[in-house]
C-alpha cells in the first residue's frame, strides 16, 4: 500500500536542548512510541525485560487490519455465552474458572453490543486506522530492510454463504467509513490462492489490508532502527514510576538501575496494570489469549494472509513458516495456556489443507491487551501530568502501533493534532 510519509517533526538539537523520555514496554506500541519521540527530538530509553520482538505481536496474525474497526462485542452475544462455556474447542471460548473474575469486564463488554455503540466505536477506530500506512511509512523507511510490510491484500474465506451474509452489515458499515472489500467466488479464490482452489465458494478480499511476513522480525527491525538512531534499550523490567513534587522523575528497574526522565510513557500491554496506582486510573484491562501454530516446511504454499472465518483463525505465510492461529479464549488472570487449542486449530487447518505437513510445529500464545469497548487508551495521566498511556490495543496493536506512537509524541510535545482523542481516554470507564 502506497502511503505518503508524514513530515518529520524532528527539532534542531542545536536550538533546543534535548528532553528525555522513558518508554516502559518494547512491544510494537512501545517501540513505535520510542521512535516517534526520537523523531520529535527526545533522548529516549526503552525498557523491556524481553528480547526485541518477543512480545504479544510475535504471535499475532501480522495483519494491518485497517477496517477491523467493528468491536468484538456484537448483538446476540449474550445468547452465545453458554455455547462458549460448553465448547472449549470453538473459535471463542470462556473457561468456567475465569468466569467469576471476568464478570465485571464481561458486563461492560456486553454493553458495547448495541448497534448505536458499535457504530460509534467503529467511527472512532476508523479515525486511527485511516492513518496507519502514513504513520508507519517514515518508521519503515528508516529501517535497513525496506520490505518489512508485504504488498498483497488479505483474503477471508467462508464455508458457506451464511457466514458471508452474517458479515454484510459490518461490511456496509466499513464501506460507509471508507474501507473497501471485494466479494470473491470460487474461481477467484482459486486464482488468487491455488491451495484453496475448490475448497471455498465464498470469500472476500480486503484491498487496503497488508500483512508483515515476520511479526518478530518486524518489531526487532524497528528496535534496531531506534538504537541506530541513538536510542537506548535496557533489557529489564520497570518496577516503579519514581515521583517528585507531583510529577514523574524517572523509573526504577528490576536490575537496580534508576532511569531519570522528563516524560514517561507506559506502553506495557497487559503489564500496564501494575502502574495503574501511579497513573491514577482504574481501567478494565484483560489479557485475552490467542494461540498460534507455526508450521515449518508446511509442504503447501499460501501467498496471502487469509482469515478462515468459520474456523476463527488465520493462515499467514511468515518467513519462519506458515503461521496458523488466532481464536479467542477468556482464560482469566494467570491461567496456564491451553495449547490443546492450537492443536484444534491445526486439526481444522488439516481439514482444509490435507497435504499440510505438520511434522515440525512450534506453538505460541499471546495475550491481547483488551478493553471491553475494543478501543485503546491513548492519553495523559491526570495524576502525573508528564506520564502518558498507550495500551489496551486489543486485536489491533500491530496495526495501530505507529499511529499511537505519533499521537503520544504529539501529546508529549504539546503539539496540537486534528485527532479527537476523547474516545481513547483512560477516564471513559
Ligand atoms: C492470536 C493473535 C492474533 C493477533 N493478530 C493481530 C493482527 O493480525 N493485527 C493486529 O494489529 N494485531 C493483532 N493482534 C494483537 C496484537 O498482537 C496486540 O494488540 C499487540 O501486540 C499489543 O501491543 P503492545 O505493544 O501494546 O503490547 P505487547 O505486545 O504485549 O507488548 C508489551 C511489552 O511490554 C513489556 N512489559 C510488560 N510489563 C513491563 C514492565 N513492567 N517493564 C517493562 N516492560 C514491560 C512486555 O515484555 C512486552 O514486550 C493479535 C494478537 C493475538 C494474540
Amino acid at each position: 500500500m502506497n502511503a505518503v510519509p508524514r513530515e518529520s517533526a524532528s527539532r534542531d538539537p542545536l536550538r533546543f536542548p534535548q528532553e528525555t523520555a522513558v518508554v516502559i514496554g518494547g512491544g510494537i506500541v512501545g517501540v513505535c512510541c520510542a521512535l516517534y519521540l526520537q523523531r520529535s527530538g527526545h533522548a529516549v530509553t526503552l525498557i523491556d525485560p524481553e528480547k526485541p520482538g518477543n512480545s504479544t505481536a510475535k504471535w499475532s496474525c501480522g495483519q494491518m487490519a485497517v477496517s477491523q474497526v467493528i468491536p468484538l462485542s456484537k448483538p446476540g452475544i449474550l445468547m452465545k455465552i453458554p455455547g462458549w462455556l460448553m465448547d472449549q474447542k470453538g473459535p471463542l471460548a470462556l473457561r468456567p474458572s475465569a468466569l467469576p473474575g471476568i464478570i465485571p469486564w464481561f458486563f461492560r463488554f456486553l454493553m458495547c453490543a448495541r448497534q448505536s455503540k458499535i457504530v460509534d466505536i467503529a467511527q472512532s477506530m476508523a479515525t486511527l486506522t485511516h492513518e496507519v500506512y502514513a504513520d508507519y511509512a517514515p518508521l519503515l523507511e528508516a529501517c535497513d530492510d525496506k520490505a518489512l510490510m508485504g504488498e498483497l491484500p488479505i483474503l477471508e474465506v467462508f464455508d458457506s454463504p451464511n457466514g458471508l451474509t452474517h458479515e454484510l452489515p459490518h461490511l456496509e458499515l466499513r464501506e460507509s467509513l471508507g474501507f473497501k472489500s471485494q466479494r470473491l467466488n470460487a474461481k477467484e479464490i482459486g486464482d488468487l490462492e491455488p491451495a484453496f482452489a475448490g475448497k471455498f465458494a465464498h470469500g472476500l478480499m480486503f484491498p487496503d489490508w497488508r500483512a508483515v511476513s515476520d511479526t518478530e522480525g518486524f518489531i526487532a527491525a524497528l528496535t534496531d532502527s531506534f538504537i541506530a538512531q541513538g536510542g537506548r534499550r535496557i533489557q529489564s523490567e520497570a518496577r516503579r514510576i519514581v515521583e517528585s513534587s507531583g510529577r514523574a522523575s524517572g523509573v526504577d528497574l528490576a536490575n537496580g538501575e534508576s532511569v531519570s526522565a522528563q516524560h514517561v510513557v507506559v506502553a506495557a500491554g497487559t503489564g500496564a496494570r501494575r502502574f495503574f496506582g501511579a497513573l491514577g486510573v482504574s481501567v478494565p484491562l484483560e489479557g485475552i489469549a490467542g494461540y498460534q501454530a507455526v508450521v515449518r516446511n508446511p509442504g503447501v504454499e499460501i501467498r496471502h494472509s487469509t482469515i478462515y472465518a468459520d474456523g476463527g483463525f488465520c493462515f499467514t505465510p511468515m518467513t519462519r513458516g506458515l503461521q496458523i492461529g488466532g481464536t479467542i479464549e477468556f482464560a482469566g488472570d494467570g491461567a496456564k495456556p491451553n495449547f490443546g487449542r492450537a492443536d484444534i486449530i491445526l486439526e481444522k487447518a488439516r481439514r482444509v489443507l490435507p497435504e499440510l505437513n505438520t511434522a515440525d510445529v512450534e506453538y505460541g500464545v499471546g495475550y491481547r491487551p483488551f478493553l471491553p469497548d475494543t478501543k485503546p487508551i491513548i492519553d495523559r495521566s491526570r495524576r502525573l501530568g508528564n506520564v502518558f498511556m498507550a495500551f489496551g490495543h486489543g486485536q489491533l496493536g500491530l496495526t495501530l502501533g505507529a499511529t499511537t506512537g505519533r499521537l503520544i509524541a504529539d501529546m508529549v510535545a504539546g503539539r496540537s493534532s486534528n485527532q479527537n482523542l476523547a474516545p481513547f481516554s483512560a477516564y471513559r470507564f
